[in-house]
């Protein structure tokens, strides 16, 4: 799709957005204009999009009620037919698949095709939870006493606080709400700051399909607000679970606000990923996944890829093939896709890139391809840069750090040990890789002693996931998991019941009491 055949204006009436109110609850109910007001611009061109008003205390506070309300008949709804309805919603997704895959794109700077990857993977994990909404499935055990009984159960918990970031503006959301939704939680989202609008357009997808299935008002909310909002739903006692997606910095301090009262807490954070590439790996692969790795999404996802560990013998040839591949990147308006590289989300984006390369200059690091923020025509939002490679020793401070941008670092290996203890030397463990045919190497790493991430994989690069099994990372990742495999459990209440249907009232432990 050329950028020439996006509008705007019709994407605003594809969406009904004729208002910038700064909270929703499902009904069509937009209210809140007494906050401060918020304007969106996009990186793709640095135009103003729009106007939003931010929530205040009081919005808030009325989103909640909603929701809490909402939750008391929401939760009697037979899970199957909570499922029905999101089934319909992953239908209307896909109806709007273009238009918010677009937006995606405009508001956040992806490529179209991943912004149109964006709204696939909401519709996967709809298709998901439909499944699901048939399975939320306990256990059942055997009694140490006779005639007992004894199961576990899962029941729906209550709010649910969803704070996400701007790079997966609309999926981490839908990661969340389908599931909440299927195990009879009511959801109040918080999106970023930056990316206000695919949040407002979510809603409006949703409240047609809410409304024809009479859901209660407030099943699904939406508050407009940075991290203010953030902090007083990581406050509040009404919200049993806050899944948090963000920085380590933020995550910290969620944790530690949701730790106080005792809360659950789904934690979605930095990630510092790195690929192995032996010197039994298959090179083709490699170079693909590990350049896709690290420039696509401009170097802005969670999974991308920072760190290369490559094997001495095959050092210098990856070099070159990285060097020729880099040559190949265009780099400019996500919406054309005779690019590869987009911008970073804004111009404070732009100068923690400049900040990183002076950094890593300071520190010793070898320039392989150059970087720089670009300037110019096709460059007037002031957030595009060039995708930038270094080589590094493992020891240096910035390499420890997770850089928001198309920074890669490329390490030397000489034993496979080493090269699993450079990727594990990091505070962060969401994703890794090892590229190999060489099965000792690819056993050991995903082995006891091998990866320490949430995510480890063997011939594939460390960016991106599928939806069907648990996503998150351990260490400064949080230790949250999302999204498929058993991950829903994180959003019920557990309950384990022991029934005597016998004359007798025996003690466990057999403990005895003669009264
Ligand atoms: P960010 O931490 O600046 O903001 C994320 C969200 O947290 C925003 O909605 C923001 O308003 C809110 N927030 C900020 N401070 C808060 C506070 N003190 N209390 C409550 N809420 C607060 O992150 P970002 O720049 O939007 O996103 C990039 C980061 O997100 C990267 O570190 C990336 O790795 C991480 N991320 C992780 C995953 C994952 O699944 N592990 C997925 C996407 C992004």
């Amino acid at each position: 799709m050329a950028q020439s055949n996006f509008n705007l204006q019709q994407i605003f009436s594809t969406f009904n957005i004729k208002e910038t109110n700064a909270a929703a609850s499902t009904g069509s109910n937009w209210f809140g204009r007494e906050g401060e007001v918020k304007t969106s611009f996009s990186p793709v061109d640095g135009k103003e999009i729009a106007k939003v008003y931010l929530a205040t205390e009081a919005d808030y506070n009325k989103l909640i009620e909603k929701a809490q309300e909402a939750f008391q008949e929401w939760r009697l709804w037979p899970a199957p037919r909570r499922g029905e309805v999101v089934r319909q919603y992953s239908e209307a997704l896909r109806k709007f698949k273009e238009p918010l895959g677009q937006l995606v794109s405009y508001e956040m700077g992806k490529s179209y095709q991943e912004g149109l990857g964006e709204v696939q993977e909401m519709i996967d994990i709809c298709d998901f939870a439909v499944g699901l909404s048939r399975q939320l499935h306990g256990l059942t055990m055997h009694s140490e006493r006779s005639k007992h009984r004894m199961y576990e159960q899962y029941h729906p918990l209550g709010v649910v606080g969803i704070i996400s970031a701007f790079n997966f503006p609309v999926a981490v959301w839908s990661w969340n709400t389908a599931l909440a939704w299927v195990c009879g939680d009511t959801t109040i989202w918080k999106p970023s700051e930056k990316t206000p609008l695919t949040a407002l357009a979510c809603q409006h997808i949703l409240e047609e399909v809410f409304r024809k299935n009479e859901v209660p008002e407030g099943v699904s909310c939406v508050v407009m607000g940075d991290y203010r909002i953030g902090e007083l739903m990581s406050n509040d006692k009404r919200v049993p679970l806050v899944s948090a997606t963000g920085s380590t910095r933020m995550g910290k301090k969620v944790g530690a606000a949701v730790g106080a009262r005792l809360g659950k807490a789904l934690l979605e954070l930095g990630g510092n990923n790195a690929m192995i590439i032996s010197k039994d790996a298959d090179l083709k692969l490699a170079i693909i996944g590990a350049v896709f790795g690290a420039v696509g999404t401009a170097g802005q996802r969670c999974t991308s890829t920072r760190r290369l560990i490559i094997h001495e013998d095959i050092y210098d040839t990856v070099k070159q093939k990285l060097k020729d591949a880099y040559k190949q990147l265009s780099i400019g308006n996500p919406l054309d896709p005779s690019n590869h590289v987009g911008p970073l989300i804004d111009k404070e984006a732009v100068e923690m890139y400049k900040n990183t390369l002076q950094k890593v200059e300071k520190e010793g690091g070898k320039v392989l391809v150059e970087g720089g923020a670009l300037e110019g025509a096709g460059y007037e939002s002031g957030c595009y840069v060039k995708p930038a490679v270094y080589e590094v020793e493992k020891h240096f401070e910035v390499v420890q750090q997770e850089t928001f941008a198309p920074v890669l670092y490329l390490l030397k290996y000489s034993d496979i040990n080493e090269a699993i203890a450079i990727q594990n030397g990091v505070p962060q463990g969401l994703s890794s890789a090892i590229m190999t045919n060489n099965l000792r190497e690819s056993e050991l790493f995903l082995s006891h002693a091998g990866s320490d991430c949430g995510i480890a994989n063997v011939n594939i690069g460390t960016s991106g996931a599928e939806i069907g099994g648990a996503f998150g990372g351990e260490k400064e990742t949080g230790g949250g998991r999302e999204s498929g495999s058993d991950a829903w459990k994180v959003y019920m209440r557990r309950q384990t019941n022991t029934i005597n249907y016998g004359e007798d009232l025996p003690l466990a432990q057999g403990i005895k009491f003669n009264i």
